[in-house]
């Protein structure tokens, strides 16, 4: 269920790579409308905690070699990712995550002020409310055109003998006692071996139709693109003293966002007062895009769990196993998420490099909580 990233990546690793063709993803609308289509496209594993970063690596290696596999355009480009921090307590942090990934062979590099300078000239290093005092440089992380990774997928699926199937909504679960045995949907009734729940920010909804409850909630997250412009950007950007992230596109435009909204819906508009916020982070750290006018501005809805960090699982219904809860970073895992998604429907257990994001580790108390701040998802 789901024609986004993660459920077109997860068919066509079960086709390509466990030699299961019998499969069909069905999507309510037609594919790649959802948030793998209103992302802002950034890939990395920069993350902290151990499982964490090497599920995010797995996928950042899948990347590297994925418009070859899928003889797909998918301009992937690994032109670094620049976190940067305006405290020593940051420095701090940013260190230990360095000295984390490095330990695990991945690529991490302190930056000082000065590389800050000559690798972003636009940044105003010395701003009234935040001044720079370094980073946090992955060279191999980047950006991806968005919709290019559902269509690649998607013909890559296809011609493996998937069946994608658009404009089928799943408007209910068939079940058996604690079976499921398949789908309702508005084009009528499939028969099910394995269903495999991948509706990104409708997975409660989905859920809530076997009977579940997950440890999930539902927010907006917006985007914001600006008018074109020559090249001043060839990093992605990330402002330590506030949740703001910016990288240019090949049109020109500069691609941006923040934080949730912070309230549950389904709405995927968002509001102004976080537009202002992420407003204002802009333009302390880059005063020139006061400038820019925005052209665009959306939203989608995150399903965000309650120790920011995915699930992709069994459930406690046999054959529904459940790919989601992918906050706002899940389009950088989408390679990862579906070979493992595709292992664990193929061979009956988890892969090995996603053993941490089974749903049962939240009732034991083994969250993976990459920030450390509880389950308070408005936080993550
Ligand atoms: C503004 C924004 C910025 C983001 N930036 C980043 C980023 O820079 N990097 C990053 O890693 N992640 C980012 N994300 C998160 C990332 O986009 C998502 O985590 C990821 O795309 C979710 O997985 P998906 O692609 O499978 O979801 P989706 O594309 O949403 O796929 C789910 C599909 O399920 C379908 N569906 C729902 N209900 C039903 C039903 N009843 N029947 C059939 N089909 C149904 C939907 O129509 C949809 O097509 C961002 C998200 C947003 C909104």
């Amino acid at each position: 269920m789901g024609g986004g990233g993660h459920g077109l990546a997860t068919a066509y690793y079960l086709a390509t790579e466990y030699g299961i063709r019998d499969v069909a993803v069905v999507e309510r609308g037609p594919i790649g409308l959802g948030n793998v289509g209103r992302n802002t496209t950034i890939i990395r594993s920069n993350y902290f905690l151990p499982d964490n970063i090497r599920f995010y690596e797995f996928s950042l290696k899948l990347w590297e070699g994925l418009e070859r596999r899928l003889n797909f355009n998918a301009m992937v480009s690994q032109r670094g990712t620049l976190n940067l921090f305006h405290t020593e307590a940051q420095r701090d942090l940013m260190t230990r995550r360095a000295n984390q990934m490095r330990l695990l062979g991945v690529d991490a590099e302190a930056v000082s002020r000065d590389e800050v300078r000559s690798l972003v000239p636009l940044v105003d290093l010395d701003n009234g409310r935040y001044p720079v005092l370094g980073g946090f440089l992955q060279p191999r992380g980047g950006t991806v055109r968005h919709d290019a990774v559902a269509w690649g997928y998607a013909r890559g699926a296809s011609e493996a003998g998937v069946d994608i199937i658009e404009h089928c909504e799943v408007t209910g679960l068939r079940r058996e006692g604690a079976r499921i045995t398949g789908v309702e949907t508005t084009r009528g009734p499939i028969a099910a071996e394995i269903v495999c729940l991948a509706v990104a920010g409708h997975s409660s909804v989905l859920a809530a139709m076997a009977g579940l409850t997950l440890p999930i909630e539902s927010h907006v997250l917006q985007a914001f693109v600006t008018e074109g412009i020559k090249p001043v950007l060839d990093v992605v950007l990330t402002y330590g003293a506030g949740h703001f992230y910016v990288s240019q596109s090949d049109k020109g435009g500069l691609v941006f966002g923040g934080a949730i909204d912070g309230y549950n819906t389904y709405g995927q508009r968002g509001t102004l007062p976080m537009a202002e916020e992420v407003a204002a982070s802009a333009v302390t750290l880059l005063p020139g895009v006061a400038r820019l006018k925005i052209l665009r501005q959306w939203g989608g809805v995150m399903d965000m769990t309650m120790d920011g960090s995915p699930i992709i699982s069994r459930t406690p219904l046999a054959g529904l196993i459940f790919n989601g809860g992918w906050c706002y970073g899940g389009f950088k895992a989408i390679p990862a998420g579906g070979m493992t998604t595709a292992h664990l429907i193929a061979r009956g257990e988890a892969h090995p490099v996603a053993t941490h994001l089974d749903l049962a580790r939240f009732a034991a108390g083994r969250t993976c909580d990459e920030r450390g701040i509880g389950p308070y998802p408005y936080l993550h």
